[in-house]
């Protein structure tokens, strides 16, 4: 394989990307069934979603709102006419025989995504947004003969998230996946698990000479489960599409399957054009008509957008970027600091705590932050214990610790436990005089001369007090003892 600097010298990779997201309402698109991930196989279906003689959809009017949240938290035009249309093809998991989808006059058209490269925002076009339903999900286990079909995910709602071809690189591929991933949680209207399915990308791409305007062929990649996945889904194919090219051949439009344990994309079929699909209106479903009014409802209610967020986290707290960054990352992570900080803590203390403390318990420990057993006024009063200066920042994370696995407030862990800092200055000359005493030797040779004894002095202190000394103020207790006259 060629190196990719060399083939990006000659090669502009031109990607587009493809996201479908399953909105995470309580029903199904057109029928009343759970949409709910998990259950037995084939529990929650009915007539509509079998696709059964006779049955009649009517759409979710929910997932309806959901799709317009997302359109306009992403700056889209929205279509205050829409209709669905039916996508005609066969398939085992599509028991109607055809996917309700949208094609002429989706809801949302434009808008883009808003991703940082190298610390600068760069706005993703977006052609548009669609609302469909998902199909079943058929299930081939090499052990047994045959396939087995489980209509539970048939008929979720789903939302079509199709980027202009702007994206240049992997990389930026990669980065907008996962803003798109943070904007889904910031609405809350998809729960984002790849590993159940409820995101998942195709993605486009076609090489064209550096220099050029025309867009060159391209192939579209399905089946990458995880946003590295993508990345080097994309990486294979700008190797194989500028080998092909640079030989003079050309590259086919074509669909092909990502193998992520053999790191290569294996062609799955020629691609289909819309004809294919043989789209018409759907005649069951009446055309959807959204009013202004609907609109700006939706619109009160829109969230800050995670690129903002990190804005507005450096201009009212003043922490970092990447700090910000980190944090922002999770939309639940975020809405912790920021009530921790609301509760009184420092941001600068808030946000040295749950990057060094509590992302390793989360990661660690296995929690998610929405159900973490430590809530933001338990988190706070301890860390406005560590700012009083009632206990230092190690006894702090064994509270911590402790917290986890009990209902006992910080306050309730230090008292009971005795962990307050000594800081009673008549309290601690007592200990001090009282080690000084136990090592007569040690004390003449640091006063012969033998400076580097302090720290062992201050060792024998700190673990007589259990670590909850405050070490200023034994460090000027000693000082004064050792180097004072007194004995
Ligand atoms: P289709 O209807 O076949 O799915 P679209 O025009 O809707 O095709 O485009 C699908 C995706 O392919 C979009 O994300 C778009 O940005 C991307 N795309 C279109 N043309 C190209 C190209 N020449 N190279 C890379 N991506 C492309
Ligand atoms: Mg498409
Ligand atoms: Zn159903």
């Amino acid at each position: 394989m060629k190196s990719l600097s060399k083939i990006l010298e000659k090669w502009e990779p031109v990607i587009g990307l493809e996201v479908h997201a399953q909105l995470s309402t309580d029903t199904k698109m057109f029928c009343g069934c759970r949409n709910m991930y998990g259950d037995p196989p084939n529990t929650h279906t009915c007539p509509v979603c079998l696709g059964l003689p006779g049955a009649l959809p009517v759409a979710n009017e929910k997932a309806i709102e959901y799709t317009l949240k997302l359109g306009l938290a992403l700056g889209c035009k929205i279509s205050l006419k829409s209709h669905f249309a039916r996508k005609n093809y066969f398939y085992p998991d599509l028991p109607k025989g055809y996917q309700i989808s949208q094609y002429n006059e989706p809801l949302c058209l434009g808008g883009s995504v808003t991703i940082r490269q190298n610390g600068e925002l760069k706005e993703i076009p977006l052609i548009r947004i669609h609302l469909e339903e998902d199909a079943g999900k058929s299930i081939h286990s090499a052990d047994e003969k045959g396939t087995k079909i489980d209509f539970n995910r048939c008929g979720v709602p789903l939302v079509e998230i199709v980027s202009a071809p702007e994206i240049r690189s992997p990389k930026e591929a990669r980065e907008y996946l996962i803003r798109l991933k943070q904007i889904l949680q910031y609405l809350g209207i998809c729960n984002c698990h790849m590993e159940q399915g409820n995101l998942r990308c195709d993605a486009n791409i076609s090489l064209r000479r550096k220099g050029e305007k025309p867009f060159g062929i391209r192939t579209e990649m399905k089946n990458m489960n995880s946003f590295r996945g993508v990345e080097r889904a994309l990486f294979f194919e700008i190797n194989r599409q500028a080998g092909l090219l640079e030989s003079g051949k050309e590259v086919v439009q074509e669909t092909r399957l990502w193998n992520e344990s053999e790191q290569k994309a294996e062609v799955m079929r020629g691609k289909e054009d819309a004809p294919d699909y043989r789209y018409f209106p759907e005649p069951d479903l009446v055309p959807m008509v959204i009013t202004e009014k609907q609109l700006a409802s939706i619109r009160s209610d829109l969230v800050e957008l995670p690129h903002e967020k990190e804005d507005r986290m450096l201009s009212d707290y003043g922490i970092r970027l990447n700090d910000a960054i980190i944090l922002a990352s999770d939309v639940h992570l975020v809405d912790y600091f920021e009530q921790i900080v609301e509760l009184g803590v420092d941001p600068q203390e808030a946000v040295k705590w749950m990057l060094g403390v509590m992302l390793r318990v989360l990661k660690d420990e296995i929690y998610i932050i929405e159900s973490f057993p430590i809530k933001p006024n338990r988190l706070a009063t301890l860390l406005k214990a560590v700012g009083n200066g009632i206990v230092n920042i190690n006894t702090a994370k064994s509270v911590f610790q402790k917290m986890l696995t009990s209902d006992k407030t910080a306050t309730q862990i230090i008292k009971e436990e005795g962990l307050m800092q000594v800081s009673d200055s008549e309290k601690l000359r007592t200990i001090i005089e009282g080690i000084l005493l136990h090592h007569p030797d040690e004390v003449s040779r640091y006063r012969d001369g033998k400076k580097g004894l302090f720290g062992f002095f201050m060792g024998q202190i700190m673990r007589k007090t259990r670590g909850q000394s405050t070490p200023k103020i034994v460090k000027e207790i000693l000082t004064e003892i050792l180097d004072g006259n007194k004995t």
